[in-house]
Parts: structure tokens; C-alpha cells; sequence
């Protein structure tokens, strides 16, 4: 295996700066830089790009970035211990990288980037879900990054991806498949991370759509479909009553059985009922 820079191994690095790995940040980290270029590059051509990293720890991924020819990458890190590790990097690519100190949940991150702007992380995933459902749901649309290339647990990417009528089809798939093309890319065992989590992870790729698929008010989607998905076991009439008085020909009008459940809804019907809805 070649080294993809000249800087200390990344289990030197954090015997080093004593990165012991801590459970409540969620830490479990890519100690091998050939994977982290790989997933850097499944972000596809980051030349020309300024790219996000949340969470960068000891700087694995951010070598991979950096390696494979992002213009800048800005990493956003809560844990101040990574600091000294990340200032290494910084210096082997003079102005280059950018850390931010901070809550990746409590900054403006369009404020720290110039465009275009890609983001790539491997996340924490106590954090995950809840920065990628604001990432997806921005007051405008185009967002402020041309694509997502995430790692997820195995089971949260399915979701994802998923489509009608499997098990993980629901809010998230929704959401996802509504505003990006969502793709998995990359599966990862357990054992790439030190430490290992309990689980499979995969690197999910979402490249932002020009406009949402189809038609529709934002916040009458995102309704319509956490209560459909609430209650995702009662027919849709049952489980929407709450929606509309006269529910079932509301549904009827938008091409939806009112006996069909969440699960079996397409995309494309889900946003006919929620154009339906928003006439009033
Ligand atoms: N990118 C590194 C890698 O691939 O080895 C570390 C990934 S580790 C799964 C997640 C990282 O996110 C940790 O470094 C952790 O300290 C950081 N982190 C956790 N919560 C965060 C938050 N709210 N904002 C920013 N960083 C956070």
C-alpha cells in the first residue's frame, strides 16, 4: 500500500496526542488512509470544490480530502483534544483546511464555505440523522452544497434508499428521494472503525436535485407524511383523519386508495395529496 502523504500514520497520530476514543462524541474512527481516499473519492471530483467535513477526529478522512484534491476543506470538530493532530495537517497543506472548533449542530455552515460546496463526513451517529434531515430541509431550495457523501449505519442508509414497500421505506427515504438522487456507495464491516461499532456502516451519496421531484408545499409534505408514517401500520384514512374532514376523497383525488397504507404510497402520490391538501 502506498501512503497517500507524508504525515505520521494515524495510530501514531493519536498514541501521539492521546485520541482515545470517547462513546458520548460518538468517536469510532478510519485508522486506514487508502479507505479514506476511497470514500473521498466516491464524493466524486473534489477539485474545484470547498468541502464540509463534520467530525473529522484525528483527521483520517480530512488526509483523504485533502489528498485527492479538495480546494479547501472546512472541518468542523466538538472534541478541542483533535486540535494539535488537525494543526499538523493544516501546516502540510499551507491553506488548505480550515478547523472550526464547535457544535456542528449549533453553527451556520453556509457561512464557512465559498461554492461550490460538497460535504463529506463520517459522522457521528448520535448526530447523523438530525444534520442530514436539515441539510435536506433548508427554508430554500437549491441548498448551499451540491452533494452529501455520508456514513451511515448500515440500517439508516437503507432508509434512505429505500423505496415503497419495503420496511424501511418512510419519512426519511420521503425526504431524500424527494430533493436528491440518494445512492449507497460504499458498505463498511465493523471492523474498519477503531473502535469497532456493533454495527455494518455504508457511505451514502446524495446529489442535490435542481428542484424537488415533484410539486409541492414543503411543510405540507413533510406533514402528510410524518403522519402517515406515525402511524404506518392504519389505513391511510384513519391514520390522516386528522388532516382533512373529508380525508378519503381528498385521497381518492390525489389517485390513493384510502385503504392503502404508508408503506405502499409512492413518492410521486404522496406529493399529489400533499397539492391536494394545501388548496385548503
Ligand atoms: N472523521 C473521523 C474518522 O473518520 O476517523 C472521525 C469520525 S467519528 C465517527 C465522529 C467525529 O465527530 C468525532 O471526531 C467526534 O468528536 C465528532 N463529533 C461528535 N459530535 C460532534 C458535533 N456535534 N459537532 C462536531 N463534531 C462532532
Amino acid at each position: 500500500m502506498s501512503a497517500i502523504d507524508d504525515l505520521p500514520p494515524l495510530r501514531a497520530v493519536i498514541a501521539t496526542h492521546g485520541l482515545q476514543a470517547k462513546k458520548a462524541l460518538g468517536q469510532n474512527f478510519l485508522l486506514d488512509l487508502n479507505l479514506t481516499a476511497k470514500i473521498a473519492r466516491s464524493a466524486g471530483d473534489l477539485s474545484g470544490a470547498d468541502v464540509l467535513e463534520i467530525g473529522p477526529g484525528p483527521g483520517g478522512l480530512t488526509r483523504g480530502l485533502l489528498a485527492e484534491g479538495a480546494r479547501r476543506v472546512v472541518a468542523v470538530e466538538k472534541d478541542t483534544r483533535c486540535r494539535p493532530a488537525l494543526d499538523e495537517i493544516a501546516a502540510a497543506y499551507p491553506g488548505r483546511l480550515e478547523i472550526v472548533e464547535g457544535d456542528a449542530l449549533r453553527l451556520d455552515h453556509a457561512a464557512l464555505l465559498r461554492p461550490p460546496v460538497k460535504i463529506v463526513a463520517n459522522l457521528p451517529y448520535n448526530v447523523g440523522t438530525e444534520l442530514l434531515t436539515r441539510w435536506l430541509d433548508p427554508p430554500e431550495w437549491p441548498p448551499f452544497w451540491e452533494s452529501l457523501t455520508l456514513m451511515f449505519q448500515r440500517e439508516v442508509a437503507e432508509r434512505i434508499v429505500a423505496e415503497p414497500g419495503s420496511k424501511a421505506y418512510g419519512r426519511l427515504s420521503i425526504l431524500a428521494r424527494w430533493r436528491t438522487e440518494p445512492r449507497i456507495v460504499m458498505d463498511l464491516p465493523p471492523q474498519a472503525f477503531t473502535p469497532a461499532p456493533k454495527v455494518h456502516s455504508a457511505v451514502v451519496h446524495l446529489k442535490r436535485r435542481a428542484a424537488p421531484l415533484y410539486p409541492a408545499e414543503p411543510r405540507m409534505l413533510t406533514r402528510v407524511v410524518a403522519a402517515a408514517f406515525g402511524q404506518r401500520r392504519k389505513m391511510l384514512r384513519a391514520a390522516l383523519k386528522g388532516m382533512a374532514p373529508d380525508i378519503e376523497t381528498r385521497l381518492e383525488a390525489a389517485g390513493i386508495a384510502p385503504t392503502a397504507r404508508a408503506e405502499e404510497i409512492s413518492l410521486e402520490r404522496f406529493c399529489a395529496l400533499a397539492r391536494e391538501l394545501s388548496k385548503g
